[in-house]
């Protein structure tokens, strides 16, 4: 049902898509701008809102965005090269007007465009709101992978769910955090293009039955499931002033047309308009939890929703090109796994081969195999994906029987390999047994997958001494490291206009796509002058960060004290609660008549606690209530000051980053896989204090031991520590640990509300303590007490804070997508036609 004529003369279509390239100066963009304000939009002069300036910039910008999109779609399929697909339930993008305008490469032509109407391309760009499509960092890494893969022109569609709630709100009333919905896409959303024309079909529930086809063979068939519709919503991914634009394409639940005729014609009509409605739950809110499992049927059912989607999307566009001849599939197709959360894949990637495109086993398997990578991004046991097979029985009783047949093959080759070891297969078996027998999804990810690997060096040997043993001993072959990176272009040219400007001066502009060339700058740290720009841009950026503070947390922040910043999920292996301890520690120390505690310091805190999580929750509690302490007190404020900063999330971490002088990342040795804060922080010149933890190892390899303020226990003497921690000993034989613990106990931080943190107490004195806090205090309190000192020593800081700029190169998501594309996807970048060359 085409519109258009099919005439041998081609000549309307030609017409149709003729279009003249776009202008990239400031009067085209200003012309546009005019018209989506004035006509598309309809407002005027009276319209004071930021909202509609950003929506006319967007829309114009999205025009610009499109005619290389399309460019880019047709390159990779002129080259019929092979493909990545990156799955992900999270992709936390933050904002795009600022990233669209840097990669497009008109940031100055759009401000001029605006300057010339006498608007102020600040207020337009804060109208955005953040697209907060994930927790943390295992979101934030599939945003900064889409943007390093385009910048590198690899052909990588992202696949994730839109969500109509992101991650929550966060609001501090009384000190205790208050979750808010995110309706983000209330106002609309102008960077997604709603793709109906590829809408699929998901099957849940039903059961399976036994039949033979046309050539008498007994096959499988899913049958009386209930549907749901997964329509596609595509938005662009620009790589650097490239003209590639790679698409992230979410999935959004939908009921179908045909209601439940049964229920209908029995007249229970509001019935089957509630089924319909049970159907759009499915993406209609994020799980809040960082690093730990999600128990729920609704998240299951998400999970399978991205995977069946997905795969089935991937395979429809494989027909358009190949028609129904597979076997070059595994030669031309990848997904990588963010975790086991899209782990279902491996499964309905069998079944799809199998039940809808009649392959047999082997011959599918053969393809799945080879075609799936799997990434861990936790040692947490509270955080590995354990499914019960009760509820994939109820929910997805067909790729279930897949599950099944998959175990009894690989156990079978468990057993030829080490012959009579039963414990061996009880322990790798994909269904771990027991009254109610779970589903182990990162052991079904690793059978299905050619490649397994962890996100920083630590955490990749961890994954094969402990956690994956057994499974490293099968296939060493199958196991790798990709440390973490950060995209260069968000987190330095974009989120710190100033280091850029002076990067470009001395350097030229390379270093923005290729980082290791911020080694360039090590020399001049020898350089007074250039210490003192670097100090000046520093300052600048003090207090923008400062400015937020006091209009957010009506603290108030003097730029020449040190900017101490700690934020990222609250979670007790992370430690805020070890900061806090020093907090009050300097506090006692100052009450004391200490009249010099090494450095002034501004403190701060921010994150969010899982709605559930109440230890985490009381952790901000007692942050801001030590915050409001200190604070009220004349005494202490000349030296000390702190605030927990509400809503943090990635537009906050814009302007924390480039700001922060001294970085906290001081997690329990061993727990935390990489951490990609630490990388933003690094980037932008702040010095880290930190454990021999996850990227931290890397971080100070790169930067020297002597730019890097060390402490803490590492991973193996946590491990040896266990057995015998005895923290009241401790506490008892550290004057200063002892104080802190008297003055918590005391009831100092909460006077009118007793006994509120006697768990946070037990927990820190429990010789159980899994995070060993107490264990940490006394070299942690060193180690604050060198950063303060080296603080004042301002040459002495200038260089810290250079060096770990100029080292910085490593920790570029370019480097990180390099090696994954040379070690596992190996795609041939492509670029695209420029817009103007057609
Ligand atoms: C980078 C980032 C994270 C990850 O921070 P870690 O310190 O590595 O846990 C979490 N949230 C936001 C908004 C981020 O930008």
């Amino acid at each position: 049902m085409s519109p258009f004529k099919d005439l041998t003369d081609s000549t309307p279509n030609e017409r149709l898509f003729k279009l003249d390239p776009l202008g990239m100066d400031a009067d085209s963009i200003g012309r546009d701008f005019q018209h989506y304000y004035a006509h598309t939009l309809g407002r005027d002069r009276d319209c004071r809102s930021a909202y509609y300036p950003y929506k006319a910039l967007a829309v114009s910008l999205r025009d610009r965005l499109m005619e290389r999109w399309k460019l880019t779609r047709h390159a990779h399929d002129q080259a019929n090269c092979k493909r990545t697909y990156y799955l992900s339930l999270e992709f936390l993008m933050g904002r795009s007007l600022s990233n669209a305008l840097l990669n497009l490469g008109i940031t100055d032509e759009a401000r001029q465009a605006l300057y010339d109407m006498g608007l102020m391309y600040e207020e337009i760009e804060s109208a955005e709101m953040d697209a907060g499509l994930g927790n943390g960092g295992l979101g934030r890494l599939a945003a900064c992978f889409l943007d390093s893969c385009a910048t590198l022109q690899l052909p990588v569609k992202g696949y994730g769910l839109r969500y109509d709630f992101g991650m929550f709100r966060q609001l501090i009333e009384n000190g205790r955090q208050l979750e808010e919905p995110d309706h983000w896409l209330r106002d609309g959303n102008p960077w997604e293009l709603e793709r109906p024309e590829y809408t699929q079909r998901i099957p849940f529930g039903g059961h399976t039955e036994t039949h033979q086809d046309d050539q008498g063979r007994m096959v499988q068939r899913w049958v009386n499931t209930h549907d749901v519709l997964a329509v596609p919503y595509d938005i662009p991914i620009p790589g650097y002033q490239n003209d590639t634009i790679n698409t992230l394409r979410l999935w959004s639940a939908t009921a179908t047309d045909v209601f439940d005729l049964g229920e209908f014609n029995a007249g229970s009509y509001p019935e089957s308009v509630a089924a319909k409605n049970d159907a759009e739950h499915i993406t209609m809110v994020l799980y809040p939890n960082d690093a730990s499992e999600n128990g729920k049927e609704l998240r299951l059912r998400q999970q399978y929703f991205l995977a069946c989607a997905s795969i089935k999307d991937v395979i429809r566009e494989w027909q358009r090109l190949h028609g129904e001849d597979f076997s070059a599939f595994a030669d031309k197709n990848c997904f990588q796994l963010n975790d086991t959360h899209p782990a279902v894949s491996v499964p309905e990637l069998m079944r799809q081969l199998m039940d809808l495109h009649h392959m047999q086993w082997d011959e599918a398997w053969a393809i799945a195999s080879r075609t799936m990578a799997y990434t861990n991004h936790t040692l947490l046991p509270e955080a590995l994906e354990r499914w019960p097979v009760r509820l994939f029985q109820q929910l997805l009783p067909r790729v279930l029987e897949i599950i099944y047949e998959i175990n009894a093959r690989f156990l079978s080759e468990v057993a030829s390999r080490w012959p009579g070891d039963m414990d061996r297969q009880r322990r790798m078996s994909l269904i771990e047994e027991g009254d109610d027998p779970q589903v182990r999804m990162a052991f079904l990810a690793i059978v299905g997958s050619f490649s397994v690997n962890g996100v920083a060096a630590l955490h990749s040997e961890l994954l094969k001494q402990g956690l994956f043993r057994d499974w490293f001993e099968l296939w060493p072959e199958k196991f790798n490291n990709k440390t973490n990176g950060v995209t260069p272009r968000r987190w330095l040219a974009m989120c710190n206009p100033g280091l850029r400007e002076l990067l470009d001066e001395t350097i030229g502009n390379h270093w923005v796509n290729d980082l290791s060339q911020l080694e360039k700058i090590a020399p001049e740290t020898e350089d007074a002058d250039f210490r003192a720009r670097w100090d000046q841009i520093k300052t600048d950026n003090k207090r923008r960060l400062a400015e937020m503070v006091g209009s957010t947390c009506r603290i108030e922040f003097p730029v020449e004290f040190m900017f101490d910043v700690q934020v990222k999920r609250i979670h007790e292996y992370k430690r805020q609660l070890l900061n806090i301890l020093h907090v009050i520690h300097l506090y006692n120390r100052i009450k004391h008549g200490d009249g010099h505690i090494g450095a002034p310091r501004c403190v701060l805190i921010g994150g969010k606690a899982a709605p559930g999580y109440e230890i985490a929750k009381l952790i901000i509690k007692l942050a801001n209530n030590v915050a409001k302490v200190v604070n009220a007190d004349r005494q202490v404020t000349e030296q000390l000051r702190m605030a927990f900063i509400p809503d943090y999330r990635v537009s906050v971490m814009e302007i924390l980053a480039p700001g922060t002088d001294l970085s906290e990342q001081i997690s329990t040795a061993g727990k935390e896989a990489s951490g990609t804060g630490n990388m933003k922080f690094m980037m932008n010149g702040a010095v880290t204090i930190g454990t021999l933890d996850g990227a931290n190892i890397e971080i100070r390899e790169r930067v020297g031991d002597e730019n890097f303020f060390l402490f803490g226990l590492t991973a193996e003497e946590v491990e040896h520590t266990r057995a015998h921690y005895d923290p009241n000993g401790i506490i008892a034989h550290d004057d200063a640990l002892r104080e802190v613990m008297a003055l918590l106990e005391c009831g100092h931080f909460n006077q009118f509300e007793p006994g509120i943190f006697d768990s946070i107490i037990h927990g820190i004195r429990n010789p159980h303590d899994p995070w060993l806090t107490a264990a940490d205090f006394d070299s942690y309190r060193q180690a604050q007490q060198q950063a303060a000192e080296a603080y004042m020593d301002r040459p002495r800081w200038l260089r810290m804070s250079i060096l770990n700029s100029a080292h910085s190169g490593h920790f570029s998501s370019d480097r990180t997508i390099a090696q994954y594309n040379d070690e596992i996807w190996k795609l041939t970048p492509i670029a695209p036609t420029h817009p103007g060359k057609r």
